[in-house]
């Protein structure tokens, strides 16, 4: 019986070691103003051997920037060190983010189970059963769709619109959520189809739609299960130490040249080779059974930055003015509905450049004739306290943001006749 029950607590110990969540007590978020090159080099190297560093965002791409590092207690030392070494402005924007965490997961709590609540943010599987009773309200005009399996197993679902379920319409796809922790793509892609299902969108039957909230599934359920900044996806890498490859880095476009980092635990890793990750590879494999592929849409946090491709190289793209040409209309139609400012202009220009991301891809072998690719809220300059960037606070207004961006997109390549 004594042996029972060590056996019990053994096994116990066990299951509760394998639930367990990372946590961020005293971790601290600095705001740093990067001015010269020293810095942006200082900048990098953190980012590429982070142990414990890491940018809200992306790594900085240039000097006269703000940007948001999240440092660990045993940096602080080093940190300081840093900061007075090479001069760095910096301004304390949270002092413990785990506090922080903490307010949210109990927001998330006090939302109604039964209800579903459009400002809050939702996990993979309440996603899931949204999408089947939607089809089971409309079966004659939507369907779950998969583009695969991820790499712990997990089915690649979204949500299809075809009213009618005619073939031979133009369709139009969103991504979202290759970044494990950008959760404002999941919800803005939710509220999207929720709006566009209440308003009857002029457009709604023109089209085949594809909403696909969260593209990869292992690092979102992993960012819910164990820790809320995971960014990469949970498939081993070449390195015994650290898991996951950038997935917006990793599909076959001029992979591994520009904007990665060759150390394996980095967040900006490439992965081992093109398309290693099973998503992204199927992400493009199911983009060449879509017929008549016309807009690709696609979803990140953060910086309110609206983006016509590429990344991988400052040359204009032959689509260029009319991409920005209907930006600017879409960037009016935002600023009237929510009073943002996103900035517009090619992804090279806001990041450096930056290659083997999933959009690029799409956009140059599957030429649909619109690829915008959005960061939403905040601003990198507004990220001012508490949580801003993982904060349930901005699902409403991103998502408000993207209707009238996305509705207007399509309006103005309707009222073209480009789709
Ligand atoms: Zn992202």
């Amino acid at each position: 019986m004594k042996w029972k029950s060590l056996l019990t607590i053994i096994a116990l110990s066990f299951s509760i070691i394998l639930a367990e969540k990372a946590r961020f007590d005293f971790y601290r978020i600095y705001e740093i103003s990067v001015d010269n090159d020293v810095q942006l080099n200082l900048m990098r190297q953190i980012s590429d051997y982070p142990d414990g560093y890491q940018f809200l965002n992306s790594l900085p791409p240039s000097t006269g920037i703000k940007t948001q590092l999240i440092v660990p207690p045993h940096k602080f030392g080093e940190w300081s060190e840093l900061v007075e070494k090479f001069d760095l402005k910096v301004k304390l924007i949270n002092n413990n983010l785990q506090a922080s965490l903490d307010r949210e997961e109990a927001r998330y709590n006090r939302r109604k189970a039964d209800e579903r609540d459009f400002n809050s943010f939702w996990k993979y599987e309440e996603i899931q059963s949204w999408f089947q009773e939607k089809v089971a309200e409309r079966p004659n005009d939507l369907s779950i769709f998969s583009i695969g399996t991820s790499y712990e197993g997990n089915e690649i679902n979204g949500l299809r619109i075809n009213v009618g379920n005619q073939t031979g319409k133009p369709s139009i796809f969103f991504e979202a959520t290759i970044h494990a922790t950008e959760w404002l793509g999941a919800t803005s892609t939710i509220n999207i189809i929720n709006e566009m299902l209440i308003n009857n969108y002029t457009h709604l039957s023109y089209f085949d739609w594809y909403f696909l909230p969260v593209l990869n599934v292992d690092g979102f359920k992993y960012a819910w299960s164990n820790n809320r900044f995971w960014r990469k996806t949970r498939k081993p890498n070449k390195s015994l130490l650290c898991v996951g490859t950038d997935p917006n880095r990793n599909s076959d476009i001029h992979w591994n040249e520009s904007g990665v980092s060759t150390n394996p635990c980095a967040h900006n890793y490439p992965g081992d080779y093109a398309f290693s990750e099973p998503e992204i590879k199927s992400l493009s494999e199911f983009m060449k059974t879509i017929p008549d592929l016309k807009i690709y849409l696609s979803f990140h946090t953060f910086g309110q930055l609206f983006m016509i491709p590429t990344g991988f190289t400052e040359e204009r793209i032959e689509s260029y003015q009319l991409h920005y040409e209907i930006g600017e209309i879409a960037n009016d139609a935002i600023k009237e509905a929510t009073g943002a400012i996103y900035q517009l202009g090619p992804s090279s220009q806001f990041f450096g450049l930056i290659s083997g991301i999933s959009s690029d891809w799409v956009f140059e072998n599957i030429k649909p004739v619109l690829t915008y690719c959005w960061e939403l809220r905040p601003t990198w300059g507004e990220v001012e306290s508490d949580l801003d960037t993982a904060s349930s606070k901005f699902i409403k207004p991103a998502a408000e943001d993207m209707y009238a961006a996305v509705t207007t997109v399509i309006d103005e390549a309707r009222i073209r006749g480009i789709v």
